[in-house]
């Protein structure tokens, strides 16, 4: 029992001062006032905290947690083509630690369902989709892994290095593999997996129809990134003869079963598009802020009706990107591009949450406080330095969001009082920084050095 707490349920009215009795894993019951009698109950005295649905991250790439501050002044292109050879070198080892840390950063921020879009499966390197999945159980988080695959090398015309990229048959027989092992369809699940082949630039059109076909036959959902910066759209124009969106349209992949990651340069007909397919976006304002990516047109997507959740996309392009922070940048990036109106505190609240229980197909479940769903719930300590803002909703959303009193998921405690409690916190941030050592010794082994430039202007 939660007691004392300024409830943010998300859908339904705010709470000033209430309670939320959890039963099990999940809500049992919210409401105003002083709690009622439940005898033999924990009771969590809120005072000073407010209490939101625990926040969904709905785009990321673990292991570039190992891969941090390398090519700081490169456009996205330039930033792959540094790293591919790089990240050729993890193995299992270099996952595990960089999905320990990585997880154990979202949870501190509040997070407690993320998915992951692994894409890299160099050979011979250990399972390296069991690693990040082992990482999630430990922090005891819920997880989304998207099976990710590229097969179109250099030689036939992408933008990898042959060396990562993998055989149409190898990926399918593997998504297969790794659907069947791991997913879970339970309405309590902690663990889905998702189809997601990389990038128009890194995946052939065979691979995308054929991954859209195996995700449905399974029932899972499709992940991919598109219409990311305007070099894309060039190199989809000039191989396709078509934008991304619609290229992606010809091969089936618009639908209430499909969430894109950035989606920042979309025409007014493709967020029709969209919106009329119920396909959702990740917004990854951090990241698409650092590599010079452009602005996602949000307020207009969330007024045609298109849904939008927010991820932090992979470490490598968003440097130790709290998800709570990102809440603040999707609003400020938005009004800083339509003016005060163009998002609310409350609605970029609403991205970091229903927003992305929607792209993860877990609305039912999750991104909101009411009764019957699960008990994922996050306590900020608003108390404070905070209690000078007039609403908390403001607090956690313009300032920079303070580390949770409390994480829940399921009603099992992550986090408390600011720290990891599933996990030793030193050891999550020592296994990121370990992870890093390893895969600079490895890609080092390999003639590979890591650049923390590509532009020589920038190396001073
Ligand atoms: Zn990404």
């Amino acid at each position: 029992m939660i007691e004392n707490v300024h409830v943010a349920p998300v859908t339904g009215p705010e709470i000033p001062s209430g309670y939320i009795r959890i039963e099990g894993d999940r809500i049992a019951a919210l409401g105003a006032g002083p709690a009622p009698a439940a005898p033999g109950a924990t009771r969590i005295d809120g005072s000073g905290c407010l209490a939101t649905p625990g926040l969904v991250n709905t785009h990321h790439h673990l292991y570039q947690w190992a891969s941090q501050g390398l090519a700081q002044d490169a456009t996205l292109f330039e930033w792959l083509v540094s790293l591919y050879p790089v990240w050729a070198a993890m193995d299992a080892e270099v996952v595990k630690g960089a999905a320990a840390a990585g997880l154990g950063w979202l949870a501190l921020s509040g997070c407690t369902t993320s998915s992951d879009h692994h894409y890299l499966f160099p050979k011979g390197r250990g399972d390296l989709f069991a690693a990040g999945i082992e990482a999630a159980r430990e922090i005891g988080v819920r997880f989304h892994p998207a099976r990710g695959s590229m097969d179109l090398g250099e030689s036939k015309g992408g933008l990898p290095p042959d060396v990562v990229v993998e055989e149409l048959d190898e990926v399918l027989a593997a998504t297969a593999e790794a659907v069947d092992a791991h997913h879970d369809p339970s309405f309590s699940s902690m663990l889905r997996v998702a189809v997601g082949p990389c990038s128009p630039f890194s995946a052939s059109a065979e691979l995308m129809t054929e991954s859209a076909a195996l995700a449905r036959s399974k029932g899972v959902r499709l992940h991919t990134h598109i219409a990311e910066t305007l070099d894309e759209e060039e190199h989809c124009l000039e191989r396709f003869g078509t934008r991304p969106v619609d290229y992606v349209e010809k091969l089936g992949w618009l639908g209430p079963d499909v969430w894109f990651a950035h989606t920042v340069h979309l025409s007014d007909a493709d967020i029709g598009k969209l919106a009329a397919t119920g396909t959702g976006s990740a917004h990854c304002p951090s990241s698409n802020g650092r590599l010079g990516a452009g602005i996602a047109r949000v307020s207009e997507m969330l007024r045609r009706g298109m849904n939008v959740g927010l991820g932090v996309d992979g470490s490598a392009s968003s440097e130790l990107t709290p998800l709570a922070g990102e809440m603040r940048q999707a609003l400020l990036f938005q009004r800083a591009r339509y003016g005060p109106g163009a998002l609310t505190a409350r609605q970029a609240l609403e991205l970091a949450t229903l927003g992305g229980a929607r792209n993860l197909g877990r609305a039912d479940e999750l991104g909101s406080l009411e009764p019957g769903k699960l008990a994922d719930v996050v306590l900020w300590p608003v108390g404070s330095f905070a209690a000078a803002v007039a609403d908390p909703v403001c607090a956690l959303v313009f300032g920079p969001a303070p580390p949770p009193a409390l994480v829940l998921v399921g009603g099992r405690t992550v986090v408390a009082g600011g720290e990891l409690k599933t996990v030793s916190q030193d050891a999550a941030g020592r296994a990121g920084a370990a992870a890093r050592r390893r895969l600079v010794r490895l890609a080092e082994e390999r003639g590979v050095r890591p650049a923390r430039h590509v532009h020589e202007d920038f190396t001073a």
